[in-house]
């Protein structure tokens, strides 16, 4: 088995705008080696949103330097950016930003699901980049729920969507900068299953739903995390009930990392150089 390292227990919510109720799992600062090449974990709602004639979310913001991971449990989630692209995304889709040199983006519940309301649930990862990376030029990948191939566990103990990365012989649709692995793992009650992880990766599991029992002996319950060692070959997780859980795999970035707001760099100096291109404008605009 694979040790567990760390287990991060809840914290408590804050609103970012007024349409994402987020817990943060964890968020890069002190321990950002320990977490590489993952930044941050925000996990919003569960929550139940009333009908609403209003735009309930984030404005324009910036970003520079790593990836946004939205991956979208319930409602929907409408974006635009300083690229042209934009998009709903529902149930089961992810949408990959790569921030890179410079984007702007606004992110709010789509205008269908603000009109409806209902119940509201949503994972955001910061992913890193390289150093060699961090300017490059911005990306999106919109991901449907239909791109994303999904895993029957072993004796009959539920699914595995395989978002990036590999598990077995089944790929993941995203491209990342890095080796990574982000699998949308949904467990049946009494499920007792053992994951593969690849040898030196950071490795996490996030019960996003649920109860599991981690390796015969540590539980973990809602909008809890448990992080493992980097060596060994596998992880145990038994359900005590129906869960939903996120396991994410990364190849450590060892690089520093200098973190101010919404850009990710390796220096305060290449801070100081964002902030200054975005106050020129440099990140470019939302098409109106
Ligand atoms: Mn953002």
């Amino acid at each position: 088995m694979r040790q567990i390292a760390e287990v991060k227990q809840p914290v408590s919510r804050h609103w970012v705008g007024d349409g994402f109720p987020v817990r943060t799992l964890f968020s890069y600062g002190e321990g950002s080696a320990a977490v590489s090449p993952f930044l941050l974990f925000d996990y919003a709602g569960p929550h139940v949103f009333e009908p609403t004639a209003s735009q309930r979310g984030v404005g324009q913001h910036p970003h520079r330097g790593f990836e946004t991971v939205t991956i979208v449990y319930d409602g929907e989630v409408a974006h635009r950016d300083s690229t042209g692209q934009g998009g709903v995304i529902g149930p089961g889709d992810v949408q990959w930003m790569t921030a890179a040199g410079g984007i702007i983006h606004e992110e709010f519940h789509s205008p269908g699901f603000a009109k409806t309301g209902g119940p509201f649930r949503m994972v955001q990862l910061w992913v890193n980049l390289p150093a060699k990376h961090k300017m490059s030029a911005p990306g999106y990948q919109g991901i449907s729920k239909a791109d994303i191939p999904e895993v029957s566990l072993a004796n009959d103990g539920g699914t595995a969507r395989i978002i990036a990365g590999q598990f077995g012989a089944v790929k993941g649709p995203a491209r990342t900068a890095t080796p990574i692995n982000l699998w949308d793992v949904r467990l049946k009650a009494g499920a007792d299953v053992t994951l593969d992880l690849p040898e030196g990766h950071t490795a996490m599991v996030a019960v996003l739903t649920g109860h599991v029992t981690v390796n015969s002996g540590q539980a973990l319950g809602e909008a809890e995390i448990a992080r493992f060692e980097r060596t060994g070959p596998a992880a145990r997780l038994q359900a005590d009930g129906d869960s939903i859980v996120l396991v994410m795999t990364g190849e450590p970035i060892n690089e520093p990392v200098v973190g101010h707001g919404p850009f990710v760099m390796t220096s305060t100096q290449e801070i100081r150089q964002a902030i200054t291109d975005f106050n020129s404008g440099r990140f470019g605009q939302i098409a109106s």
